[in-house]
């Protein structure tokens, strides 16, 4: 290129414009005759620091090689359309750039005009991808989940990282080329398209749980995420797979704990509601039924006192497979705690006679299996049971009503004897709450102390003697007056309440017995008070120490207290009973038989049993005068009391015939109307006092 003098100015004016970083040198004698802007910007330089000195002397330059290469290139080629090098820069730096160099003539003068172009940040963008990539790369290969990476186009593996290998078995090589499908990783291979297309059409996964095969054919259950990646131009797909295994089966397990009951893995109550509420639901749209049937076993708290609680637990457990064994898949078998059973029937159909019938007809079934006889570690056991049923949607529409009236229903079974089935009928609700009332009230009762204790004197016809009394529960109501245990006496056994008040009378008597010895108003040898035990406060455990301690308390000889027992709390559990029985009487206690003849009469058990005295229920007494089946049992009774060589007091006798006709029989001891009913203690002492007296003037 040729530029005249006339262009030279033009040419210099255009080389101080350039955006180019440049500088022109004379190559007749390598000084340098200008340098732009650009230039001075990218080394620093100033114009005056180059401007006219020579250009190999010039401090860009790192050494006199660096310019020797660049020349010779320039002389070999004409021009230099590339060379890369570092340069210094005026505050010592170094500088990557790309030289371009021209050779062309200004003004007649052969120049070199180099351009330069600083490649720092190229230099560095590219080190920043370099790194990038290696970080990846480390990434993908170290990363502690598994990974794969597949061809997008192909779908085929390209790369798995060692997590991945671990995870599913495989080795790279048996994997890398292959898909997924081809590899054998998916269980239900028919789910592969729709999750592909939700990739495809989101462009990304996240957490889609699948289930996959690892190379041993195990399952495991995996939460895949994946997402495109551009890597060396080629689109992929990045895929992660979580194995969730062991966080879905603790979940699980989570679950099920939390919906069943650990003893008998039946559903708890909580999910039995989940499904009431479901097939009620659902019932409704079919014009279907439902039956909750509320068990409860009898007796099953004694079972687990004197058999222990493992055996207990043995016999929930036989139970539950009994019942689940009765019902159809669709029904469900709950427990609720403690004893409490539920079998919830679905899917009844037809009229309410025929649901009711199809509901008894499954309980009859279910109580028969219940109560077969059943082999519990060696214990042959028998079990009652009682059955409550509520029906929906006759009697009710929600969870908590069904459950509720079926334990009303439940409720009414147990108080009318056991083992038998029960339905839900409105009426029960009435006395299901009314029960509930005088239970707050008993609980008042006994905080405000209005429990007190009549007594009803026994007497000796023949001699005309106080031989003894029978202490009598009474409750002082605040404006009901006086109230007998009859309406009171099964709220207090049901609820327990009986423990503690059974308790009480049995340390007030002790009291009575002693301030009675102690003012000379009874002779500690002929005089005996009598407590009636509830079978519950009977079963407890530590009752024979309760009974020592309210005796020894008082300093009262033992034989002055008595006490009384039914026949069927005897038979119910009968070696807790003879052990009992056997550790009070070498107390000294004596044991009286209560309402004798309406139980068992069971000769056998009497013989084995320290009993001192038989209690001819009032019943027999009442038409025992003018009824002769009831004259022919009080014989039998008091001839079998004769050959046991027992004690025998007949209960309430009301009329002169009643004694009359026992005295024949030569039983002369009763209690009844006839001479008091039971008074309260103040009363009973001028009894005492006024019969010594007549006694005394006779
Ligand atoms: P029981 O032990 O058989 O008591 C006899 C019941 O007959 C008493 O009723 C008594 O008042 C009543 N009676 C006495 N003489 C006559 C009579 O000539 N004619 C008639 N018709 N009845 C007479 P009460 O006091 O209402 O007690 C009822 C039942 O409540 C008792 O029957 C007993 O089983 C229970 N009971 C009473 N006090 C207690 C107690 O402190 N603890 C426990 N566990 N039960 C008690
Ligand atoms: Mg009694
Ligand atoms: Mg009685």
């Amino acid at each position: 290129m040729n530029y005249e003098s006339a262009g030279k100015d033009q040419f210099l004016a255009l080389f101080q414009r350039l955006p180019v970083a440049g500088i022109l040198v004379q190559v007749s004698d390598n000084n340098v005759l200008a340098i732009n802007p650009a230039f001075e910007h990218l080394f620093g330089w100033k114009s005056e620091q180059v401007v006219n000195h020579p250009s190999g002397q010039l401090p860009v330059w790192l050494d006199t090689q660096q310019r020797k290469h660049l020349l010779e290139a320039l002389a070999r080629d004409g021009s230099v359309q590339q060379f890369e090098s570092r340069f210094r820069c005026h505050d010592g730096k170094l500088k990557p750039c790309l030289v371009y160099i021209e050779q062309l003539e200004v003004n007649g003068e052969l120049c070199r005009l180099s351009m330069v172009h600083d490649m720092s940040e190229r230099i560095a963008a590219e080190q920043a991808l370099r790194d990038s990539e290696a970080k990846f790369t480390a990434l993908f290969r170290d990363a502690p989940e598994p990974y794969a990476l597949f061809d997008k186009r192909t779908a085929r593996v390209l790369e798995v990282n060692k997590r991945f290998t671990e995870l599913f078995g495989y080795k790279p090589v048996d994997v890398i080329g292959k898909t997924a499908l081809q590899i054998g990783l998916w269980v239900d291979p028919s789910k592969r398209p729709a999750i592909i297309n939700q990739l495809l059409k989101d462009g990304y996964l996240r957490n889609q749980s699948a289930e996959l095969y690892t190379a041993s054919k195990h399952i495991i259950e995996c939460e895949v995420s994946s997402s495109f990646v551009k890597y060396g131009n080629k689109s992929q797909t990045l895929t992660s797979f979580k194995d969730v295994t062991e966080q879905k089966r603790i979940e699980a397990q989570v679950k099920h704990l939390a919906y069943h009951d650990a003893l008998t893995d039946l559903p708890n109550r909580l999910l039995l509601n989940d499904r009431i509420e479901q097939h009620l639901g659902l019932g409704e749209r079919h014009g279907l039924s439902c039956a909750l049937l509320f068990f409860d076993l009898d007796h099953f708290k004694h079972i687990n006192d004197s058999l222990g609680h493992s055996n207990g637990d043995a016999v929930l457990q036989e139970v539950s497979q009994r019942l689940l064994s009765q019902v159809r898949k669709s029904d469900t078998v709950a427990r609720l705690g403690g004893d409490e059973f539920v079998v919830f029937l679905t899917g009844l159909s037809g009229d309410l006679d025929q649901v009711t019938e199809q509901a008894r007809t499954s309980a009859e079934k279910l109580l028969a299996s219940v109560a077969a006889p059943m082999q519990i570690q060696g214990h042959n056991l028998q079990l009652g049971c009682s059955i409550g049923i509520a029906l929906a949607p006759a009697h009710c529409n929600s969870a908590e009503d069904l459950l509720k009236y079926a334990d009303t229903a439940l409720y009414g079974v147990k108080a009318n004897g056991r083992n038998a089935i029960a339905l839900f009928e409105p009426h029960m609700q009435v006395i299901a709450s009314q029960r509930l009332q005088l239970e707050t009230e008993l609980r008042e009762a006994q905080q405000r102390q209005q429990f007190t204790l009549h007594y009803q004197a026994q007497i000796d016809a023949r001699a005309q003697r106080i031989i003894g009394a029978e202490a009598l529960l009474r409750w002082q109501h605040p404006t009901k007056g006086i109230i007998n245990p009859g309406l009171f006496m099964p709220v207090l056994e049901d609820s327990g309440m009986i423990l503690e008040v059974g308790h009480w009378v049995l340390r007030e008597s002790c009291r009575v017995i002693a301030s009675l010895i102690q003012t000379h108003a009874v002779d500690p040898d002929q005089f005996s008070l009598s407590i009636n035990i509830s079978p519950r406060q009977f079963r407890q455990s530590d009752f024979v120490q309760q009974v020592a301690a309210a005796v020894s308390d008082q300093g009262i000889p033992a034989q002055c207290l008595k006490l009384e027992i039914t026949e069927s709390m005897m038979l119910q559990n009968i070696n807790d009973t003879v052990a009992k029985m056997h550790q009070l009487r070498a107390m000294g206690i004596h044991f009286a038989i209560d309402d004798f003849g309406t139980g068992y009469s069971s000769l056998s058990y009497l013989k084995r049993l320290p009993v001192d005295l038989l209690k001819i229920d009032q019943s027999f007494i009442r038409d025992c005068t003018h009824d002769s089946n009831d004259a022919e049992i009080v014989r039998a009774i008091i001839a079998m009391a004769r050959s046991l060589k027992l004690e025998l007091i007949a209960e309430g006798v009301e009329t002169p015939e009643q004694l009359g006709f026992l005295q024949q029989l030569d039983c002369h001891a009763y209690q009844g109307y006839l001479f008091s009913p039971a008074v309260p203690e103040q009363a009973f002492v001028q009894q005492l006092q006024s019969m010594g007296e007549s006694m005394g003037s006779e």
